[in-house]
């Protein structure tokens, strides 16, 4: 165990922690330990009062926001890449986050230099291992494995030992892009492979913030294309005219931040936004029901619809996609729709799927009809298994009256063969009691009774296999259902009637 003396320079603090890697270093006085310094001690009197670049540091928002176990895993990747003399930032919506008191856990690390080379370090020190993307500069440091012993390894000295389970799975190391990978004729500038051209390929200003962690810049803040301005002014602004032409999903993004927040798309972007809107034509389903499902998460999704179809994003998308009022509350249910414990078990359809976020997809095209939703489905490319629930759904809503009034053999034949989910749907959305009722007692009690007899009993009488097999058995089990018998006797009187009915073919 290296120590120093209490009147060791600030040097050779951070030398014998660069080269060792430990977080923290024991002082010690006539073979005593008098102390600890640990690495946010030395990061915190190495950090300039006024952060490098003239503008604020953070450094204590971030301490204040991360559990330690999360900080201490910013702060080696940080001492590393300062040995490979690489500036490293946290970047993104963390930072906006960290701004907004609205602290996040998830942070997206950007090296100025090879976030490949600074991986490798990292596993050379601590373990674990990279998959790289040579191409785009990225490193993903697998540390799933080494949880518990850089938790051993990181943790303050007679402090209490930080939680393993706070650090991920995994941590991204990307590099700034360099403009020569994209333009190799352009002319080298300064600035290529800069943090500043990275930010630059961002969606919003507010998204574009950054924070230094290396070396004496820990904690400084980077506001290289107005972030904070906007961010205190509440506007969601994109960096240049051409960026919903680059990546029109940008415009449910700029939707999806402007409501989260309760900002405003600043009148230029707005204006820009509205321009490009036939754009998003270009734009794969499945792009925009990624975007769509992260506004499903949100506790603002209803603005966040809203303010979509007054764009005219959703005529824009397809333009059968509903929305007002009713669309509203079906969502809403849909969001809220559970499959009661009971209803789970049907044996012939085991639930393969998970219920959300179907239900609010099949809530909200429920109301359309069958061609209309197969062309929204494929739109959104919802899976085929939803689209099919969605057909289900439609079907059984359009005879929900029907079906009130049906016996329950008739409403076993209907039910047997729809999936469980699009009768949940179904029934959270009715608001007939006569239909709900039929549904819960089919899930609750009808799904299950099946007669005596079986297939094995009629081949046992020499009946040959054939079709006649299925009639015979749904006529045992409907004449249950509807009570026409209720004892084994009368199932056998009835099999035997059923029999002599069958034509002598059969
Ligand atoms: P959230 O709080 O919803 O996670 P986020 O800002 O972290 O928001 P992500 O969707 O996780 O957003 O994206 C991470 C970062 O990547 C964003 O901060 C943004 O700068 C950038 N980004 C994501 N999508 C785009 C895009 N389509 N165009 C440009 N930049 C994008």
């Amino acid at each position: 165990q290296v120590t120093v003396p209490p009147d060791a320079p600030l040097e050779t603090l951070q030398q014998v922690m660069t080269d060792t890697g430990w977080g923290q270093v024991p002082v010690v006085e006539n073979g005593e330990i008098i102390g600890i310094v640990t690495r946010t001690d030395l990061l915190k009197i190495l950090a300039p009062k006024q952060a490098a670049s003239g503008q604020m540091n953070l450094a204590d928002k971030l301490e204040a926001s991360l559990p330690p176990a999360r900080l201490a895993l910013l702060q080696i990747v940080a001492e590393a890449a300062q040995r490979q003399q690489a500036a490293l930032y946290v970047v993104g919506g963390f930072v906006r986050d960290l701004l907004l008191e609205r602290p996040s856990l998830d942070y997206d690390l950007v090296v100025e230099g090879d976030a490949i080379a600074l991986g490798r370090a990292l596993v050379q020190q601590y373990g674990g291992r990279t998959t790289t993307h040579r191409r785009f500069g990225t490193a993903k440091w697998q540390i799933g494995s080494i949880r518990s012993k850089l938790a051993e390894q990181l943790s303050p000295i007679g402090g209490p030992p930080l939680d393993e389970s706070n650090f991920p799975e995994t941590l991204d190391l990307v590099s700034a892009r360099r403009e020569f990978y994209t333009h190799p004729t352009a002319l080298p500038t300064v600035e290529r492979g800069s943090i500043k051209l990275d930010l630059h390929r961002r969606d919003f200003t507010i998204n574009t913030l950054a924070m230094r962690l290396d070396g004496h810049y820990y904690g400084d803040l980077h506001d290289h294309w107005g972030g904070l301005a906007d961010l205190q002014a509440g506007l969601v602004r994109v960096l240049h005219s051409l960026s919903f032409v680059d990546d029109p999903t940008r415009i449910l993004r700029a939707v999806r931040f402007e409501q989260r927040f309760g900002y405003q798309i600043e009148p230029r972007t707005l204006e820009l936004l509205e321009n490009a809107l036939s754009l998003l034509d270009r734009v794969s389903g499945d792009r925009i029901r990624h975007e769509l499902n992260h506004m499903l998460q949100e506790s603002a999704w209803e603005a966040m619809f809203a303010r979509m179809s007054d764009l005219g994003v959703f005529e824009a998308i397809h333009p059968a996609l509903p929305w007002d009022q009713a669309a509203k509350e079906r969502m809403r249910t849909g969001l809220n729709a559970r499959i009661p414990p009971l209803w789970a078990g049907r044996p012939a359809h085991q639930l393969e799927h998970p219920v959300q976020p179907a239900a609010v997809y099949l809530s909200w095209l429920i109301v359309l009809d069958a061609g209309e939703a197969v062309s929204a489905a494929n739109r959104l490319r919802l899976p085929g298994w939803m689209s099919d629930q969605i057909q289900s759904a439609i079907a059984i809503r359009s005879m929900q009256d029907e079906i009130a009034r049906m016996s329950p053999s008739q409403v076993v034949a209907k039910f047997d063969s729809q999936p469980t989910l699009s009768l949940v749907v179904c029934d959270a959305l009715s608001n007939d009691p006569n239909f709900k009722q039929q549904v819960k007692a089919y899930f609750e009690r009808w799904q299950s009774i099946q007669p005596g007899t079986s297939g094995y009993d009629l081949r046992a009488r020499d009946i040959p296999p054939g079709p006649h097999y299925k009639r015979v058995l749904d006529a045992l089990r409907a004449a249950w259902l509807d009570g026409k018998i209720s004892t084994t006797e009368e199932e056998t009187a009835l099999l035997e009637d059923l029999l002599d009915e069958l034509p002598a073919d059969e």
